[in-house]
């Protein structure tokens, strides 16, 4: 009966330090650092038509999946993914969602075309395709009007940066002194532009980055982008810099 007693009494104070643990992590602030991945467009506004007659919103949407899926299986990190159903949103609801679920992160999955006067037009399959060799490669964007400009500045740079590890090449055709291009190209080595009016990121209230994965009017690029080696390559640059950050902002904020 005496041992019964004393076995019930370590019980109970083993199930209760292990509450009082958890407890103190909770207080302590240690909960699961959130990602906002936005799928770039949607099915009825679908962005730039690729080499082959593609639209980016398939391109964005498969890749805003494969890191999406890989982040979820990451302890301690959790993945808010932005229109899954496709629905129209307009840029500013993209940062509303986002900022409802507290996210600590925002990255706005796209892929790139260029401007028209590098395009030229080639019979593919049957159809004219408007398409360049011009221009190749991933950028990343910031908007020092955002709510978190140092630490969306810091993000960009971590992601530039795992990109070109991954053995990707920035492209610098964004800073083409052309209407509507001419952006500061703050960190050529990395593809790091700054692009403060871009709504969807000044609207989110954490760090927040755009990234265009590769430009899917060049052929070979495109070819590549459909790969499953280049996916996994540009899920893991997001993975490296998404753990960069965390701690970057777990060690200045603290
Ligand atoms: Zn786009």
């Amino acid at each position: 009966m005496r041992r019964t007693i004393i076995s019930i009494v370590v019980l109970w104070l083993a199930l209760f330090a292990g509450d009082h643990a958890l407890a103190q992590q909770e207080q302590r602030g240690m909960r699961e650092f959130r990602v906002a991945i936005d799928i770039g467009h949607t099915p009825a506004t679908p962005g730039a038509m690729s080499a082959s007659g593609e639209m980016e919103y398939s391109f964005n949407r498969r890749m805003a999946a494969v890191i999406a899926d890989d982040l979820r299986r990451h302890p301690g990190i959790a993945v808010t993914l932005i229109n899954e159903a496709g629905r129209e949103i307009s840029l500013l609801q993209r940062g509303d969602v986002a900022n409802q679920a507290k996210a600590d992160l925002f990255l706005s999955i796209h892929h790139d075309s260029v401007h028209e006067r590098y395009k030229v037009t080639r019979r593919v399959d049957g159809r004219n395709s408007r398409q360049s060799d011009r221009f190749r490669g991933y950028s990343v964007f910031f908007s020092d009007k955002n709510a978190e400009p140092a630490a969306s500045l810091e993000f960009a740079k971590q992601l530039g940066r795992a990109m070109r590890e991954q053995g990707m090449t920035p492209t610098a055709h964004h800073a083409e002194k052309i209407p509507n291009e001419g952006r500061d190209f703050v960190v050529p080595e990395y593809g790091v532009y700054r692009f403060p009016d871009l709504l969807v990121l000044k609207r989110a209230r954490m760090p927040a980055v755009l990234l265009e994965c590769g430009v899917i009017v060049h052929p070979d690029e495109e070819q590549e982008l459909n790969t499953p080696e280049r996916q996994r390559q540009i899920m893991m640059a997001v993975r490296s810099a998404v753990l960069n950050l965390s701690t970057w902002l777990r060690e200045t904020r603290r």
